[in-house]
């Protein structure tokens, strides 16, 4: 569980102690670092370390890195807004102990998420992490709802030996395949025991459809912690596939054809420790609020992917009939709507219960995805938002008559066209803040321009290793 308190100057009560305790607890493990890690508006994980006989340093007074890393590109170049992007100032980054790992594929090292604050001691207006803990406190207070999320995470396994640049398959076994479960076999289990000794419940690791491609899916958690997890499960894959001379890529295209990554997200609503998507009088046992809340998600859907589609390369992902979700559509256990309504099993009902948001890829900054989406949801429960009809099949084959006839929309089919659509949506931009929103916007122009004249391989080339 996460905490809902921002952290303070000289520490949250109890911090110092903890952190102190933790690095003895540290120290008698051969841990040696502590890395700070932090996601950017581009999508980049980026991070600080600090040796772990300074943790409780950190703990009481943060770790300083400057705020010019909100308007950094994926290619590490740097756009500015009015008030970001400028190489003044300075901010803190603090640790939040109770999510702090000791790393199982990275020896002698630990691991925790950051939350920024000003010298002041202010929440930094910046920060995504601590933007969906404003957003999940906002919504216990004001609706009295809580949230489960699980993201799920897809990457291709390449050859360490490939030539600078270039995804040559680790595998070659079929989608799904035994074969490819078999070539990849040492590295899987030792991904399944670094996840296990991280306290990471793993629900599922397979061989998925692309070359190369395996996902694992991971048990729910409060939003914070599922967007925790999500950065942490990508940093045990990249590390352990690098003891085994594998490359990885999570960018939502490897390649500029065919099926991408995706980091589709699990969200449920929670109401007196009741799960809103079941046992209610709605359409496959939904209340009328998770009717609602998934109306809301869907009305908002071409603005979010702004939010969870960040990336040029995200846009070679979004297309039709790739299990990516490019309809605002919905439907029970349909692939291809962009939110697939899941029952869970007869039994499971009320604990497995919750919507699969689809247009989602790891490029996107979890933390901001994760804040948006409940966001857009919420905005349809205050407005008791009416659910479309079901969809079943592939919306594709609609057409545009009879698509547009059923309240059915591409998505986005461009990172310009994604900009625009955010650019009109208040409701996103007010709960993102002016800050979060420019920088939003700034970034991803800057990554549409740092694309302009590329063609679809030049794209998916540009991004391959850079998430
Ligand atoms: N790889 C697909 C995507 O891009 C998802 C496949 C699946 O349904 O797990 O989203
Ligand atoms: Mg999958």
């Amino acid at each position: 569980m996460t905490t809902l308190a921002d952290p303070v100057p000289g520490g949250r009560p109890g911090d110092v102690e903890r952190a102190t305790a933790l690095s003895a607890e540290l120290a008698g493990r051969g841990v040696h670092g502590v890395v700070l890690a932090q996601v950017d508006t581009a999508g980049i994980g980026r991070v600080k370390t600090v040796p772990a006989a300074k943790l409780a340093q950190a703990a009481a007074w943060g770790v300083g890195m400057s705020p010019v890393f909100d308007t950094f590109l994926a290619d590490d170049s740097i756009v500015a807004t009015d008030v970001l992007g400028s190489p003044d100032g300075d901010l803190r980054l603090y640790p939040d102990l109770d999510h702090l790992v000791v790393l199982a594929g990275q020896p002698g090292w630990a691991w925790a998420p950051v939350d920024r604050i000003t010298q002041e001691g202010e929440r930094h207006p910046g920060c995504g992490r601590t933007f969906l803990r404003r957003i999940v406190a906002d919504a216990e207070r004001r609706h009295g709802l809580t949230f489960k999320a699980a993201i799920e995470v897809e990457w291709a396994f390449g050859l360490g030996t490939a030539p600078r640049g270039v995804f040559e398959p680790a595998a070659s076994g079929p989608a799904y395949g035994a074969i490819r479960q078999v070539e990849l076999s040492d590295c899987t289990a030792d991904l399944l025991a670094a996840c296990a000794a991280q306290g990471v419940e793993v629900e599922q690791l397979h061989p998925e459809y692309a070359a190369g491609q395996f996902e694992i899916s991971v048990g729910a958690l409060d939003p914070v912690a599922a967007a925790d997890r999500s950065v942490l499960v990508r940093q045990t894959v990249r590390a352990v596939a690098q003891r085994h001379g594998l490359r990885v890529s999570f960018s939502p295209a490897v390649l500029a054809r065919g099926v991408g990554n995706g980091g589709h997200v699990h969200l449920s609503a929670w109401r007196d420790g009741a799960n809103v998507h079941s046992g209610g009088q709605g359409r496959y046992g939904m209340t009328a609020e998770a009717e609602s809340f998934a109306a809301g998600l869907l009305a908002h859907l071409p603005a979010l992917t702004a939010v969870t589609a960040p990336s040029p390369a995200s846009y070679l992902r979004l297309r039709p009939s790739q299990w990516a979700g490019v309809f605002t559509a919905w439907g029970r256990e349909t692939r291809e709507a962009a939110v697939r309504v899941v029952t869970g099993t007869r039994g499971l009902t009320d604990r497995a219960a919750n919507l699969e948001v689809k247009p989602v890829d790891l490029a996107a900054n979890p933390y901001l995805a994760l804040g948006c989406l409940i966001a857009a949801g919420l905005d349809g429960i205050t407005s008791s938002a009416s659910l479309p009809e079901e969809i079943t099949g592939d919306p594709v084959r609609l057409g545009t008559d009879l698509a547009q006839a059923r309240g059915v929309r591409r998505l986005p089919v461009s990172l310009e066209e994604a900009v625009a659509e955010f650019r009109g949506d208040d409701l996103l931009r007010g709960a993102l803040g002016p800050v979060l929103a420019d920088a939003v916007t700034a970034v991803r122009q800057g990554e549409i321009a740092a694309v302009a004249g590329l063609d679809d391989e030049q794209v998916a080339a540009a991004y391959r290793w850079r998430y």
